[in-house]
C-alpha cells in the first residue's frame, strides 16, 4: 500500500490511452523509483472506453504506488486535473500528460528547482514547438496572446499543463469554488512565487491526440469567459455604435424627406427599425453588465492571498525571501 502522505503526487489524466500505457509504465516506473522519495502516481481515468482501465488495474499488481481514480464519464482534461488536485495527497503535485510529450525525466528538475528556489510553482515551458502542427502552433500563439491580455498579467507563454505546484497552491486551487477552471490561467492568476524549467516537447509516444477541435474550442471558450466579461459587453458597444449610426441615419432620412425624394413610408420604416434595433442592443448590453457582475460574484474568487505576515515570522527572516520569490524574473 502507498504511504499515507507521499512527498510527490504525479497526476496523470488519461482518456483512451491504451496504446501509450505500456511505454508509460516502462518509462515512468523506474524513473520515479529512482527519485528516492515517497510518491504516488494518481491516474485519473477520464471515462476511457478502450482497454485503459484494464491495463491500469493490471499494473497496480506490480506498481504499488499507482493509484487509480476513474471518472464516471468523459469530463475533459481540465476536469480530470481538478479531480486529481482534489484527491492527491503529496506535498508537491506534478501534472503530466499520459502521452509522454512532456519528458518524465524533467520531473526531478521541477522538484529540485522548487526546493532550491523555494517557490510554489515551477512551470514546464516548451523551448520550441516544432513537434506541433502548424495550425496548432498558430492557434496556440493567438491563445496565449489573448489570454495575457484578458488575465491582465504575465502568464508564461507556452506553458501547458506540465508543472509542479506545492501543497499551498493545491489547497488554494481547491478552495476556489468556481467551476470549469482552466489551470494554466488560474495558477498564474493566484500569484504564488514561481520559476520555470525549459524542456523540449516530444511527439506523442503512441496513439492519437484526444484534444479534437471541439475540445480545443471549449478550452479557449472557458478561458475567455472565466477571465473576461468582454463578450457580454459586446452588445453594449454594438448598441452604442447602432445608436450613432441611427443618429446619422435620422439626419440623412430627414434630408431625403425634406428634399422630397423619398418614397412614402420609407423614412418612418427605416427610423423605426434603426431606433428599435439600437435600443434592443443597448438593453441587451445592460443586461450583460448585470449578468457579468453576477457571474463574477458567483465565481467567488478570493480578492487576495496573503504570502507573508510578520506575526508568523518574528525575526523577519523570510520577508526578503517572500519578496524575492515574487520577483518578475522568476516567473
Ligand atoms: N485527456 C483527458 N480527457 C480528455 C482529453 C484528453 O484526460 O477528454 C488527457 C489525455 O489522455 C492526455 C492529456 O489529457 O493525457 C492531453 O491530451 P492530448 O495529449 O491528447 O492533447 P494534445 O497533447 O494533443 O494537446
Ligand atoms: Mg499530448
Amino acid at each position: 500500500m502507498p504511504t499515507s502522505h507521499p512527498v510527490l503526487s504525479v497526476v496523470v489524466p488519461m482518456y483512451d490511452e491504451e496504446d501509450v500505457l505500456p511505454i508509460f509504465f516502462e518509462r515512468m516506473h523506474p524513473l520515479l523509483d529512482g527519485l528516492g522519495i515517497s510518491y504516488e502516481v494518481l491516474v485519473v481515468d477520464d471515462g476511457s472506453r478502450d482497454g485503459t482501465a484494464t491495463l491500469l488495474r493490471e499494473a497496480t499488481g506490480t506498481w504499488p504506488q499507482l493509484r487509480l481514480v476513474r471518472l464516471l464519464r468523459n469530463s475533459g482534461h481540465q476536469a480530470a486535473l481538478s479531480a486529481g488536485f482534489r484527491r492527491a495527497r503529496g506535498d508537491y503535485l506534478v501534472t503530466i500528460d499520459a502521452d509522454l510529450q512532456d519528458p518524465p525525466e524533467a520531473i526531478a528538475e521541477l522538484l529540485a528547482t522548487a526546493r532550491e528556489k523555494d517557490v510554489d510553482v515551477v512551470y514546464g515551458v516548451r523551448s520550441d514547438r516544432s513537434s506541433d502542427s502548424w495550425p496548432k502552433r498558430t492557434t496556440a500563439r493567438m491563445y496565449y496572446r489573448l489570454m495575457c491580455r484578458l488575465v491582465g498579467m504575465e502568464i508564461p507563454f507556452d506553458a501547458g499543463d506540465f508543472r509542479l505546484v506545492s501543497r499551498r497552491v493545491v489547497d488554494a486551487v481547491n478552495g476556489l469554488p468556481e467551476d470549469g477552471r482552466v489551470f494554466r490561467l488560474v495558477i498564474p492568476w493566484l500569484g504564488f512565487p514561481s520559476a520555470e524549467v525549459k524542456y523540449v516537447r516530444a511527439e506523442r509516444a503512441a496513439g492519437v491526440t484526444k484534444y479534437n477541435w471541439s475540445k480545443m474550442f471549449r478550452l479557449a471558450f472557458d478561458s475567455v469567459t472565466a477571465f473576461s466579461a468582454a463578450p457580454l459587453r459586446l452588445a453594449t458597444w454594438l448598441g452604442l455604435l447602432g445608436g450613432l449610426l441611427c443618429g446619422l441615419f435620422v439626419v440623412g432620412a430627414l434630408v431625403v424627406k425634406l428634399s422630397g425624394n423619398s418614397v412614402p413610408g420609407w423614412t418612418s420604416t427605416v427610423l423605426a427599425v434603426g431606433i428599435i434595433g439600437a435600443i434592443q442592443l443597448l438593453c441587451l448590453g445592460l443586461l450583460g453588465e448585470y449578468v457579468a457582475r453576477l457571474f463574477q460574484s458567483s465565481q467567488r474568487r478570493p480578492q487576495f492571498l496573503v504570502g507573508y505576515d510578520s506575526l508568523e515570522d518574528p525575526g523577519h527572516h523570510s520577508y526578503a525571501e517572500a519578496i524575492d520569490g515574487q520577483s518578475p524574473e522568476q516567473r
